[in-house]
C-alpha cells in the first residue's frame, strides 16, 4: 500500500474522484461526516439519495458529487457496534463494496473516512485495522488496476493510528 495517504482533515475537501460517505440505511442525511457531505455537496445529493431506496450495512451505492471537488460519492453503511464477530466483517464489506464500486465506474482515487468510528461507536484502534487489512487485501487481488486510495482522519488519534497502522501492514 505504498501508495496510500493519511491525511488529517476533512473529507470534503479531497479532490480524489470519490470520496466515501459513512452514512445509514435510508441514505436519507445524518450527522457527522454525512452532514458535513450533504451539506457541502447540495441539496441535489439528499434528492438523489431519496431515489436510491436506501442502503444495507456493509453495501455501497455512488451518486454524483455536486458541488463538491468529488465528481462522485460513494455512499456506504458501517455496522452500529455491538461486540458481536459480524461487526469486523460487515466493517471490512464495506471497504471492500467501496472499492468494488469505484473500480465498477472507471475510478482512479478514492477517499475514505474512518467508517463506524462515531457515532456508530467502533473502537477506532480496531477499526483502523479492519479497514486498512481490508484495503490491502483489495489492492493486492486487484493489482491490475491503479486506484490510490486516501485515508481522511478527523483527529489526530485517529491520524496516528492510521500511520502506526499502516507501517505495520504486509502488503
Ligand atoms: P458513523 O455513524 O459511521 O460512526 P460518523 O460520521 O459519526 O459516522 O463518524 C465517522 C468518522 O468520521 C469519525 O471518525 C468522525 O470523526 C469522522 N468525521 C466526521 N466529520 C468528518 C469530516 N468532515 N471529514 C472526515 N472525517 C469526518
Amino acid at each position: 500500500m505504498k501508495d496510500a495517504r493519511v491525511l488529517l482533515g476533512d473529507i470534503t475537501q479531497s479532490d480524489c474522484d470519490c470520496i466515501v460517505n459513512a452514512a445509514n440505511k435510508s441514505l436519507s442525511g445524518g450527522g457527522g461526516v454525512d452532514g458535513a457531505i450533504h451539506r457541502a455537496a447540495g441539496p441535489e445529493l439528499a434528492k438523489e439519495c431519496a431515489a436510491l431506496g436506501g442502503c444495507e450495512t456493509g453495501e455501497a451505492k455512488i451518486t454524483k458529487g455536486y458541488r463538491l471537488k468529488a465528481k462522485y460519492v460513494i455512499h456506504t453503511v458501517g455496522p452500529i457496534y455491538s461486540g458481536s464477530p459480524d461487526d469486523a466483517k460487515m466493517l471490512a464489506k464495506c471497504y471492500v463494496s467501496s472499492l468494488d464500486l469505484a473500480k465498477a465506474n472507471g475510478l482512479r482515487s478514492i477517499a475514505f473516512p474512518s467508517v463506524s468510528t462515531g457515532v456508530y461507536g467502533y473502537p477506532f484502534e480496531k477499526a483502523t485495522r479492519i479497514a486498512v487489512d481490508a484495503v490491502s487485501d483489495w489492492k493486492e487481488k486487484n493489482k491490475d488496476y491503479a486506484l490510490r486510495v486516501d485515508f481522511y482522519c478527523f483527529s489526530e488519534r485517529i491520524y496516528a493510528q492510521y500511520i502506526l497502522t499502516l507501517k505495520n501492514t504486509k502488503y
